[in-house]
């Protein structure tokens, strides 16, 4: 149900489950004082916030090629994960991986600005980094550890201890961090094409290692 709908039907209480900006564009609007109405509806009706840990996100025309690195047809595509590579499950079944590397040149270059791995902003953290089967959960707000402890309780969970993973504890330190280092501004980044062309096609890497990384005497003066 988008949210715009369920707005016009007054449809609540609601969870909403997205990406760190997507409930950013959340918290915003629940802290707006700009038009009173719609600040009021969320926050009366959104109650629980989920954020899915998020290093990029991928443009539509990355599927295109996605089916051309493993010369498919991209409408077999039925299942794209990312878990250190990208491995995409076709409609028949079969599984191809492509690396993340060569993938991450159709990352979204808006993501480049974007500060939040771990869903900072929601009420429960969320992810599958590093683990088989399991996610790894953060709790985030008090609303968040009362709705966790209600599904636990109502048997709807079922939990393990962070220290039986401690690859999944390194991995979330560590993307979260790496997600620091990203430059929230200015909103320069340029095109695809432009970028190619200057034979630097990966968002991530534009502005640290690529032609956009700071030259030793900008990084003096900072
Ligand atoms: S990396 Fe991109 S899709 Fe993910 S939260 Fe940030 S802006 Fe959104």
């Amino acid at each position: 149900l988008a949210l715009q709908e369920a707005m016009q039907e007054d449809f609540g209480p609601l969870a909403v489950v997205g990406v760190p900006c997507q409930v950013d564009g959340v918290r915003l609007q629940q802290n707006s004082s700009i038009r009173l109405q719609v600040s009021d509806w969320y926050r009366k009706n959104i109650t629980l916030t989920f954020g899915l840990f998020c290093s990029e996100s991928f443009t539509n025309e990355s599927i295109e090629k996605l089916g051309e690195i493993i010369e498919e047809d991209p409408a077999t595509i039925e299942n794209i994960n990312i878990k250190g590579k990208v491995i995409i499950r076709l409609d028949n079944k079969e599984v191809k991986t492509v690396s993340l590397k060569t993938y991450r040149e159709w990352a979204r270059p808006a993501c480049l600005y974007c500060l939040d791995y771990g869903g900072e902003n929601a009420d429960i953290g969320a992810g599958g980094i590093g683990l088989d089967g399991w996610t790894y959960t953060l709790i985030r707000t008090k609303r968040g550890h009362e709705a966790f402890q209600a599904a636990l309780a109502d048997g709807w969970l079922e939990t393990r201890p962070l220290s039986d993973e401690p690859r999944g504890e390194f991995l979330m330190n560590k993307l979260s961090a790496d997600k620091k280092k990203n430059r929230p501004l200015p909103p320069l980044m340029p095109d695809f094409e432009t970028r190619k062309a200057m034979g630097s096609l990966c968002p991530k890497t534009f502005y640290t290692t690529g032609p956009g990384a700071p030259k030793a005497d900008e990084e003096d003066t900072e």
